[in-house]
């Protein structure tokens, strides 16, 4: 390395991370990322996906993808606003708004990004937002990246939004307000209260925004948070990802066509970066309408869901308040919920442990991710190792 000093900072820092037990060793899957998954030779159960609906191996989806590189090659090309805009992205982005219920939605290359994007589109210094305490990373970077004040109000704490909202506003230094939220939020599953958002985002006059990563495919019979609550024309921005239950990659703003207008416009991932190729962009349409024409995968993820966290509780493990198939397991300690993850490992089932600082000290747990693939069998087998490891450990 030719900077020394970097290499000082780069040696000592992962060195303290390793020390500390929060380096975080990378498994490489080899071949497709299932319900079952190879890591070196070994076979594993995987709970550690987000493919909640199995897409990321169908061949229906495999075929539209292969079928769009024979007509439209490989990439698009250029940003958007140049060169790279195909009759494909305009046909995807049709069809997410049709999903979402909306007048217009804009597609980014992920979720991440799309977050990055949006939020310092609309929001700046003169402005105030309100983030739940449990927001995706994306979200706080968003936040962080439009440098308006960020209050964070405790974990889906209506009280304390409205209590921070009515302070802030009583400031009266701030001109735009927005309320962020997880529609689903990834590490106990549970759902926002996205009615209560709503009556306080209409009290107060705040903007609403809701990251549905894990919700669409998943709530509202496949079609997301805010339409289970029937909130499409209350809520301003729904962001969603084509990475998890749609089973590919990429993100996307759903709203009214003067915001999607606005982001095209402004915001800078849109403008600066190159789109989502050909593939992508054709196997999320036909997963869309796959699932818009169906609810037979969804329902599968749901009843999987169900069986894995009734086995679990009747074996004697706190899954805690989770509503969704997102299922954790609580253990506790952090160092014994290493071991437990390991442990799993070695019976077969690859499911990963999350501790702080992803959740709070104290709370380590295994994070189960059931998807509509998993057949009965696999999840017996997974209660079964569940229930060898929970009693050797002497944890039920
Ligand atoms: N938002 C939320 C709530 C998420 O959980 C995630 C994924 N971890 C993202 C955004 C980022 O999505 P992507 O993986 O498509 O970048």
């Amino acid at each position: 390395m030719a900077n020394n000093l970097l290499r000082l900072f780069l040696e000592s820092n992962l060195a303290n991370l390793k020390k500390n037990g929060l380096y975080n060793e990378i498994d490489t899957v080899y071949g497709a990322n299932g319900p079952m998954i190879t890591i070196g030779n070994k076979s594993f159960i995987n709970l550690s996906s987000n493919n909640y609906l199995g897409l990321a191996t169908d061949p229906r989806l495999k075929k539209v993808a292969q079928e769009a590189i024979g007509s439209h090659g490989l990439g698009s090309g250029a940003v958007r606003t140049i060169n790279g805009t195909l009759d494909l992205h305009d046909k995807l982005e049709n069809k997410l708004a049709e999903f979402k219920g909306t007048e217009a939605a804009i597609a980014y290359q992920s979720g991440f990004n799309c977050n990055m994007a949006a939020i310092s589109a609309v929001m700046d210094k003169h402005d105030v937002i309100f983030s739940d305490a449990l927001n995706h990373a994306s979200i706080i970077d968003g936040c962080r990246l439009s440098k308006a004040t960020i209050i964070r109000y405790e974990h889906s704490d209506m009280d304390d939004l409205r209590k921070k909202a009515k302070q802030a506003i009583s400031l009266g230094k701030y001109k735009k307000m927005m309320i962020i939220t997880d529609g689903v939020f990834s590490m106990d599953g549970d759902i926002a209260k996205l009615p209560d958002i709503v009556d306080i985002a209409e009290e107060l006059n705040l903007i609403t925004y809701v990251d549905d990563a894990h919700g669409s495919g998943v709530t509202g019979n496949g079609y997301g948070t805010v339409k289970q609550f029937g909130l499409e024309e209350k809520i301003d921005f729904q962001i969603g990802t084509l990475s998890k239950a749609i089973g590919v990659v990429g993100g996307y703003v759903a709203g009214k066509k003067v915001l999607i207008d606005w982001l095209k416009a402004r915001s800078r991932p849109f403008l600066f970066s190159t789109a989502l190729s050909p593939a992508d962009i054709a196997a999320s349409i036909k997963a869309i309408e796959l699932l818009m024409d169906s609810k037979e995968l969804n329902q599968a993820l749901w009843e999987n869901g169900n069986y894995l966290k009734h086995g679990l509780v009747k074996l004697g493990f706190n899954i805690g308040k989770s509503e969704t198939p997102i299922t954790p397991c609580i253990i506790g300690d952090e160092k014994v919920t290493q071991l437990f993850s390991n442990r799993l490992y070695d019976e077969g089932v690859y499911a990963k442990s999350i501790v702080f600082p992803t959740v709070p000290k104290g709370t380590g747990r295994i994070r189960n991710m059931p998807t509509s693939a998993h057949t009965k069998e696999m999840l017996d087998r997974t209660l079964a190792a569940y229930e060898k490891v929970g009693r050797e450990m002497g944890l039920i």
